[in-house]
């Protein structure tokens, strides 16, 4: 048995009134977000004049300055939940913790900023309840949150009711997001799993994601399928976006384009996470070890090509799904290391290509012949990454399923296999 921490959302189909009460909890939180910025900001100028001043970094801190001053600058706070405003403030302390951190060389990742104004209609609307009367109702149709009330739920809450009903969950906390024009609650749950150590597999699978296909399996079955409504919401995706670049700035219209284009992508986002919970479950059920390829996360958005951003999107998702599903179900992620060249390499002989790029669906293997689909290929080399890793008797570092990387490893073996001096993607 293990307890992790897992998160449940469901769409939401509030009444008018209540659309306001969110949207209004929203607002608040923004205010106080906003309000603490400007402190902090004031205090830091403060601070160059007189070093004794006290800047309120932390959460705490800004509650107890909030409290203090919230009489004249928010003379209405009573209208919604006080956890409304200390969801804006612990938003604030966070975005300050790691501007700090990664200032001081102690965040991993991209370098973050100083936290920057929340403006309206600009920033996510969001709203976190970690006390008071969070629910989820007996007959799986209503939710209940602090000072909003019993909300209906677009979709059964059955998954999560089973669950709390069996007392293997406990919710510590409700988030109301709005995305497009729909509603939102995201339960952070923690959730008592059976875990199994091994699955009893021993088969090896490598993962491509691709573009044309949502993933293709080492193992020589037939492409994994986009699901088939993704499709038209692509070809909307680019429809729309053409529209907008046509809108004028600040005009209405650009606006409800804009809107418009919010819900059509996040259509397309759910229709492909959802394929991918079906993929992820099979593997971790099927296999003794997943092989995926490594994604640099932090460069990823950078890159505004659509089937790019598509397939950077599915790496990481797929990774994300398969960290946690093959610790429940007892098989092993491995996740290649960067340079490791799966997309160039000749899965047969080893040969490494100079150059690939994307329009090229077949590998064509110069030094022996090999003509595979791209995606194929690129799935071959992973799995046989892991089957070099067994072969050796390299221990995998985490059996119960955090993130195995082998490291330099992947590169050590394709200079040997391919006799390059450095690899290149
Ligand atoms: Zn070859």
């Amino acid at each position: 048995m293990a307890t992790v921490i897992q998160a449940y959302r469901f769409a939401l189909d509030p009444t008018a009134t209540q659309r306001r009460a969110l949207a209004s909890h929203c607002g608040a939180a923004r205010v106080a977000y906003n309000w603490g910025l400007a402190l902090v900001k004031t205090r830091l100028d403060q601070l160059q004049a007189d070093p004794s001043n006290r800047v309120p970094w932390t959460l705490p801190d800004l509650r107890r300055e909030w409290n203090r001053s919230k009489q004249q600058v928010a003379p209405w706070w009573a209208e919604n939940s006080k956890e409304a405003y200390n969801s804006g403030l612990d938003g604030l302390a966070r975005a300050l913790e790691n501007w700090r951190d990664s200032r001081r060389g102690s965040r991993k990742g991209r370098s973050v900023g100083f936290p920057r104004f929340k403006k309206k209609g600009h920033s996510r609307d969001a709203c976190r309840f970690t006390t008071g009367a969070i629910r989820v109702l007996l007959d799986r149709k209503h939710v209940q949150l602090p000072r909003i009330g019993v909300l209906k739920t677009h979709e059964s809450t059955r998954k999560l009711a089973r669950r709390l009903e069996q007392g293997t969950a406990r919710i510590l906390a409700a988030t109301i997001s709005r995305q497009a024009d729909r509603w939102y609650v995201s339960f952070t749950v923690e959730v008592d799993r059976a875990v199994s150590a091994s699955n009893g597999s021993t088969s090896v699978v490598g993962v491509d994601v691709g573009i044309r296909h949502l993933a293709v399996l080492s193992t020589g079955a037939p492409p994994i399928p986009n699901p088939r409504a993704l499709e038209g919401s692509l070809r909307a995706l680019r429809r729309v976006g053409r529209e907008l670049a046509r809108r004028e700035p600040g005009s209405r219209r650009r606006y409800r384009t804009r809107c418009r284009l919010a819900r059509i992508h996040g259509r397309a986002a759910n229709l492909r996470r959802d394929a991918m919970h079906k993929l992820t479950t099979s593997l971790a059920t099927e296999h003794g070890i997943v092989v995926v390829e490594h994604l640099n996360i932090a460069g990823m958005v950078r890159n505004r090509r659509l089937a790019r951003a598509l397939s950077d999107t599915g790496i990481a998702e797929l990774r994300r799904q398969l960290t946690y599903k093959t610790t429940w179900y007892g098989s092993r992620l491995v996740v290649a290391d960067r340079f490791y060249p799966s997309s160039k390499t000749c899965s047969v002989c080893g040969w490494v290509k100079a150059k690939l790029i994307l329009a090229e669906r077949t590998y064509t293997c110069e030094a022996c012949g090999l003509e595979v689909d791209r995606d194929l290929n690129a799935a071959r080399n992973l799995a046989k990454l892991a089957q070099h890793v067994a072969q050796s008797g390299w221990e995998t570092r985490n059996a119960r399923g955090a993130d195995i990387s082998p490291g330099t490893f992947g590169q050590a073996v394709m200079k040997r296999e391919a006799g390059i001096g450095s690899s290149s993607r």
